[in-house]
């Protein structure tokens, strides 16, 4: 018999949530939260001094000593910074811990370490963490012990955001104002509020630590760098939903305890495509708290895979050749009184709301095909993305056989009278159920796709926020609604007008639709002459976010500035360029030092080889070619390695970053390809006892 593990009891056992606040504090700071909570608003010094001293108590008598103001800055990772909850001890020596509303509501960390892109010179270094009210209150426990943790967002001195939580919460906003007119046209007078909701599917890779250690690249870069193709990658399709290997399963049950006790719904675990690949998916929330859970998710993935003598790699590409990871980004919006706007129900062609909802949404991703695209670009995911993968870099929306029909009939006659039936699936076998058909097929090949009642946008890389692609959904379908809403309030015939407008809408949009293979070449093709971005990397995408329509989308709903919008292309600029710069001298390191040298012995013991098999009298002639060959390589290689030293000492001398990412990428990254190609030709001749890495098959076979 296994021990019984009590799911219940353990889940959010190390959070402050509202039914534990509802035990702990007076009816009337309750209800002050709870207004907050749901309204917004300030709350008072006295009530904040009564939930901090509430909210220490709980931390403490759980075993915490520190508290932090845990913040998202522009890193795409989160940030910490711990204080103990000491104070001065009285005369007698004796101390008692403290934690006042004030620690609670504001932190002041020292914002000069993180990336502003020049939003604020570092002799004005001051910035701002604010109590994010709406996100619980959790225990992080740790080397360092345990930590209450308070979710915050990141200002500087002068307003702008640092970080990645304060845009995500005004683009909520102003999702739920624009929304909120929309419902109201067709009488629900009920909702006060709409919120976006999230479900982010997360794979990963997991590796052994001992592998790892001797692997430079992945413990600098996250990815390999060089690495022959094993003899078996993911081709016998094995692997996916494949059972779970025993040393997995134990990871994956640890996870599971370690997230149930941060309130984090892991529901789905699974093997993903490539070897030693796998995904967790929680179940859907509030977007803001999807947003930190799924910083917590990616944190416990790693912690626990020390645990385990693993490591836990959430690159979107760490080894060339298999399926790279992503981030299932699922969305949709619904109302405080019930209401998924982007439920179809059973009659979609006759539904008028979610016609015009979805004639908005198509309205805004074509519009803003570039800003989406822009959301999901991250330097890892440069190898997925157009790179013969996962969704290529086009954006578009599949629709499914159904809702396609639909919108092919409203736009062709301003009206859809019929709707194709999913019907009965037959299973032709006596004693199993015969099934309802969805009416609707998947596309796995579409990067924005309708699935049933969400939007699964499939681009976003798997080390990446989901900060930014939620901002930006909910900030362009903010606009289309707002739009439509000013058009729609001011008809004489509510009904003509809608109709209209979802017919011209559908018109001009329907070429962002599409319900075919993604991954083809005649997609590309097909994309182009439809007028549809194919951006292709992570910085030539940069730019979309300060285009004039861009800034005029931010600046009227107050997600961003154009201050916050130049600073935040700044830093892509320069992450791309610091992460390309390590990329490149990992690789410099590991030729020159290990791959070099090793080729250097393994040819001395060829050449000895050859002089002792030719004075033994026998034909060398073999020995001689293998020789020849792997010269050539080790030329190609030293050729290779002196242009990379070259290239790196130049870009690293740049001054201007934009300038600075491009050359890292047109040039830089060729010559990094230029090193790779001979050394992993060399990798499939050396000795396998001279070469000094662990090998792609040991890497993902050996979990
Ligand atoms: P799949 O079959 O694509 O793996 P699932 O239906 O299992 O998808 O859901 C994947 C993710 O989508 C989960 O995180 C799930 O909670 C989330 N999800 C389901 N419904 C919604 C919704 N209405 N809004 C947002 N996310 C949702
Ligand atoms: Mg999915």
């Amino acid at each position: 018999m296994s021990e019984v593990m009590n799911v219940e009891e353990i889940f959010a056992s190390d959070v402050f949530t509202l039914g534990k606040m509802k035990e702990v504090l007076p009816k009337d700071v309750y209800k002050e939260v709870k207004k907050v909570m749901d309204e917004g608003g300030e709350l008072s010094m006295s009530a904040a001094n009564v939930v901090a001293k509430a909210m220490k108590d709980w931390a403490v008598e759980n075993g915490a000593t520190h508290f932090t103001h845990w913040f998202q800055p522009l890193t795409g990772i989160t940030a910490e910074k711990h204080d103990a909850f000491v104070t001065h001890p009285d005369d007698s020596g004796k101390m008692l811990t403290e934690f006042s509303g004030k620690e609670l509501i504001k932190g002041e960390p020292d914002a000069s370490s993180f990336p502003s892109g020049g939003l604020r010179a570092t002799f004005e270094a001051r910035g701002y963490t604010a109590w994010d009210i709406t996100s619980p209150a959790f225990l992080k426990e740790s080397g360092c012990g345990t930590i209450l943790c308070i979710p915050t967002a990141f200002c500087s001195y002068t307003g702008e955001a640092l970080d990645k939580k304060t845009p995500l919460l005004r683009s909520m906003q102003a999702l739920s104002e624009q929304a909120l007119r929309i419902v109201r046209l067709f009488g629900n007078q009920g909702a006060t509020k709409v919120t976006a909701s999230v479900g982010p599917e997360q794979e990963y890779f997991l590796v052994d630590k001992e592998l790892y250690m001797q692997r430079p690249d992945l413990m600098f870069a996250g990815r390999t760098l060089f690495g022959a193709p094993a003899p078996k990658g993911q081709e016998m399709e094995d692997h996916y939903f494949g059972v779970i290997k025993e040393r997995v399963g134990a990871y994956m049950k640890d996870l599971n305890i370690e997230l149930w006790k941060l309130g984090v719904t892991a529901k789905t675990q699974h093997n993903e495509v490539a070897p030693a690949q796998h995904e967790l998916a929680p179940i859907y929330e509030t977007a803001n708290i999807a947003v930190d859970h799924n910083q917590l998710v990616m944190e416990a993935m790693k912690r626990v895979a020390y645990k385990h003598d693993m490591r836990c790699l959430l690159h979107e590409k760490p080894y060339a050749g298999v399926n790279g990871s992503g981030k299932h980004n699922n969305w949709s919006i619904t109302t405080d009184n019930g209401v998924n706007l982007l439920d179809p129900g059973e009659t979609p062609n006759e539904n008028i709301q979610f016609l015009l909802v979805l004639a908005c949404i198509m309205k805004a991703v074509d519009t803003h095909a570039d800003l989406l695209r822009q959301s999901a670009s991250d330097v890892g995911n440069d190898h997925r993305l157009g790179a013969n993968e996962a969704p290529p870099a086009i954006i578009s929306m599949f629709l499914g056989e159904q809702l396609d029909d639909v919108v092919r009939q409203l736009v062709e006659t301003g009206m859809a009278k019929s709707l194709k039936e999913g019907g009965k699936l037959m299973t032709g076998v006596k004693t199993l159920p015969d099934l309802d058909k969805d009416a609707t097929d998947r596309n796995r090949t579409s990067p924005f796709a309708f699935t049933g009642n969400k939007f699964e946008f499939r681009m976003v890389g798997s080390a990446d926020s989901i900060a930014s692609p939620n901002t930006i959904l909910n900030a362009i379908v903010a606009e289309a609604f707002c739009e439509a809403a000013d058009r729609l309030e001011k008809a004489n015939d509510f009904e003509m007008e809608v109709h209209d407008l979802i017919k011209e809408y559908m018109t001009k949009y329907q070429r962002i639709v599409f319900n075919g293979d993604g991954y083809s070449d005649e997609w590309i093709m097909e994309a182009e002459k439809r007028g549809l971005p194919n951006i292709k990397s992570m910085i030539e995408a940069a730019g979309s976010l300060t285009t004039e329509k861009a800034v005029k989308l931010f600046e009227k709903f107050g997600i961003f500035t154009k201050t916050e919008l130049e600073s935040r292309e700044e830093i892509i600029y320069e992450t791309y360029a610091k992460t390309i710069n390590i990329e490149a001298l990992t690789m410099i390191d590991m030729a020159g030092k290990q791959i070099i040298p090793a080729v250097v012995s393994y040819t001395k013991n060829l050449a000895d080889t050859i002089n002792a098999v030719k004075a033994a009298g026998c034909d060398a002639s073999v020995q001689v070619d293998l020789l020849k060959e792997t010269s050539a390589l080790l030329g190609d290689m030293r050729e290779a390695l002196s242009d990379l030293k070259k290239a790196e000492a130049e870009a690293s001398a740049m001054a201007d970053v934009k300038e600075q990412a491009f050359f890292y990428k047109e040039t830089v990254m060729n010559i990094m390809q230029q090193l790779r190609t001979p050394a992993d030709k060399l990798e499939m001749i050396v000795d396998k006892s001279m070469w000094p890495f662990p090998t792609y098959g040991e890497l993902m076979f050996e979990v």
